[in-house]
């Protein structure tokens, strides 16, 4: 049996060092999806095989249903040893703008990401691991779904929601020794934050700094090892002291 640990987003940004750190802190395979940056998704496999840890890519659309279940009955039936352990729903987009001027194209692709993204990878391995009695979920929502960013609504919206989702499914696996948690980030230098004015906007953190993706996967590896057994349902804010 191959235990794996599957990153969504894990090409780039938070997710790959997601990957990173999993590569140091854990004995998982690690199963990294992207979406279209083949490039960055190899690349993130390259570092994790460096650290000395074994791993795939894998390509789908986390927000369409037919492509995920598609691709990853594919890998289950390529890989029928491999059981996965650890699910990290990391894949996100923004589209930002003032909601009255929002495309209803804009409202509905950042909802699907996030939150179909959530539904079509859990779903598919929930089952599997509810029979394996044993399993780490972690959701990577953020700061604006805990307290909502004007400019946002549909980004706040999802990650509200992908919240309330941690919470409701917490409950219904926690017999079954699964945890599952939130994580909320703020400001954190990756390419979805690389057309900000970061200058402007660190005056409005407290600890005067965007955060590493590096800090984020440090919980994360935390939530994934055992000594975070007693932890779930819980959104954990990492934000610099943005918003508490
Ligand atoms: P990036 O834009 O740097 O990376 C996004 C990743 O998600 C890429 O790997 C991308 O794949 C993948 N992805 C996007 N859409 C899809 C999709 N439909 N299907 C599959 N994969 C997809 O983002 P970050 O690393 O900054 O963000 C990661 C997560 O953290 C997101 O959920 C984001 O909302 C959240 N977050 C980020 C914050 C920040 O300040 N950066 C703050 C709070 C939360 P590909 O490379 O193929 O395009």
């Amino acid at each position: 049996m191959r235990k794996y640990a599957i990153i969504t987003g894990g090409s780039r940004g938070i997710g790959r060092a997601i990957c990173e750190k999993l590569a140091q802190d854990t004995d998982y395979h690690l199963l990294i999806t992207y979406q279209s940056n083949e490039i960055a998704a190899l690349e993130t496999l390259g570092h994790i095989k460096k650290l000395g840890r074994e791993g795939e890519i894998i390509r789908f659309d986390v927000s369409n249903h037919e492509s995920t279940t598609k691709a990853l009955t594919q890998w289950q039936h390529d890989n029928k040893d491999a059981v996965v352990e650890v699910i990290v729903n990391n894949a996100g987009i923004n589209r930002d703008g003032l909601f009255m001027w929002m495309p209803q194209e804009d409202w509905s692709k950042v909802i699907s990401t996030t939150l179909d993204g959530f539904y079509n990878v859990t779903n598919f391995f929930i089952q599997k691991m509810l029979r394996h009695r044993y399993g780490r979920i972690i959701n990577i929502s953020s700061v604006s779904g805990v307290k909502g960013t004007a400019g946002q609504t549909n980004y706040s919206a999802a990650k509200g929601a992908i919240i309330a989702a941690t919470k409701a499914l917490a409950q219904e696996v926690a017999k079954r020794h699964i945890t599952v948690n939130a994580i909320a980030p703020g400001f954190i230098r990756t390419d979805m934050t690389s057309s900000l004015n970061e200058e402007d906007l660190v005056k409005l953190i407290p600890v005067g700094r965007f955060g590493e993706a590096e800090e984020v996967a440090d919980l994360v590896s935390f939530l994934v090892s055992k000594k975070a057994s007693y932890i779930t349902g819980e959104v954990i804010n990492i934000n610099g002291g943005v918003y508490s």
